[in-house]
């Protein structure tokens, strides 16, 4: 194993899934894949769960599977399998009080989290990751798509949102992750949700849906809609916004590093007096989670590479009054930036 680890234990989440396929419940009850350095992974289960686990993708990696009976202390069997040692990675989300335990039971052990390793692999999608962020795509696409049916004046954003809610899981996505529906100065609010605002003539109103899909993977994206004619001074904010979310996706590139994709839209924005309207960094890698590494954000230097997929979602958000943002997936190819998401990107009048 490398960076000089013994050991690394994994418990239930998006690290277990990517690493296995196994989608396991997170239980009080202990399920952990035990990775050692000088023998095979074995996955630890509780007894009641043994069968979904030889149901998972857990049986065609041939892994073996331990489960562990109501009485039996899972912390002491794992520590007995893993055997004496001496520096352990867990994954980064593991529950504060597996941790304190294993801690308990191998005191002279060292503990440092798996993220540096377990980030490295997940940041860069492969063909088969890359299809399947390309599925969720569509799938939201076409929920924008459909946005007039449901984005009207008189209803409440509680109201579009119930109906988006619903599209998203008509378009094939196991779950729905958010809804956002930001209507009139709720749209300042970068991750307000839903109100019982109700939405009127002249409102803008942005809608950030996102869900995840049966291979696990997820989708994100934010489209900026109008009823009726908005102020003047929007509209001219609104397409400084539209150029530097464009120019923030062309530029993407292996090589370009992360703040360098978030500067090139910033510095657009500033050019227009609106530098201080974007109160947040460009964006986030995607995957198995919404919001995983890498983070389009000044002060990230990781150059950009092949397989690496992040939202760019610049905005602008005036207190009182409105926000606006457009937000696309792209993946970094040798040759570019490749957008997962395709609805059009100019003010969208309903
Ligand atoms: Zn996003
Ligand atoms: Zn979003």
């Amino acid at each position: 194993m490398s960076q000089g680890l013994d050991a690394m234990v994994v418990s239930p989440g998006s690290d277990l899934r990517y690493l296995t396929g196994y989608d396991a419940k997170p239980l009080e009850r202990l399920t952990a894949l035990l990775v050692r350095a000088d023998a095979d992974a074995v996955m630890v289960v509780p007894a009641l769960e043994l069968l979904a686990a030889q149901a998972s993708p857990l049986t065609d990696l041939g892994m073996q599977i331990c489960a562990w009976s109501e009485t039996e202390d899972p912390i002491a069997l794992s520590h007995g399998l893993l055997g004496n040692v001496g520096a352990v990675a867990v994954d980064a989300h593991m529950w504060a009080d597996r941790l304190l335990a294993f801690q308990q039971v191998a005191p002279s052990a060292r503990f440092v989290s798996a993220a540096s390793v377990i980030d490295a692999m997940r940041m860069r999608k492969d063909p088969q990751e890359i299809q399947a962020l390309m599925t969720a795509g569509a799938a939201i696409d076409s929920v924008h798509a459909g946005m007039a049916q449901w984005l009207r004046p008189g209803r409440t954003e509680a109201e579009v949102g119930a109906d988006i809610h619903a599209a998203i899981l008509a378009a094939g996505h196991a779950s729905v992750d958010f809804v956002i529906v930001g209507s009139g100065p709720n749209g300042a609010s970068p991750h307000h949700e839903l109100s019982d605002r109700v939405i009127c003539g002249g409102d803008v109103v942005v809608v950030d849906i996102g869900g995840t899909m049966p291979s696990g993977y997820c989708s994100d994206s934010t489209r900026t809609y109008v009823i009726g004619n908005p102020l003047p001074e929007f509209l001219d904010r609104y397409s400084v916004l539209q150029a530097a979310q464009a120019a923030q996706v062309a530029a993407v590139a292996p090589g370009r590093t992360c703040q360098e994709i978030d500067g090139i839209g910033r510095s657009i924005l500033a050019e227009a007096g609106m530098a201080e309207l974007f109160i947040h960094r460009t964006g986030h890698g995607i995957g198995l989670l919404t919001h995983e590494e890498p983070y389009i954000v000044e002060g990230n230097t990781l150059p950009l590479e092949p397989g690496m997929a992040f939202s760019i979602e610049p905005g602008f958000y005036v207190v009182g009054q409105f926000g606006a943002r457009i937000e696309d997936i792209v993946i970094c190819t040798p040759d570019g930036g490749l957008p997962v998401n395709h609805r059009p990107h100019e003010l969208i009048t309903l």
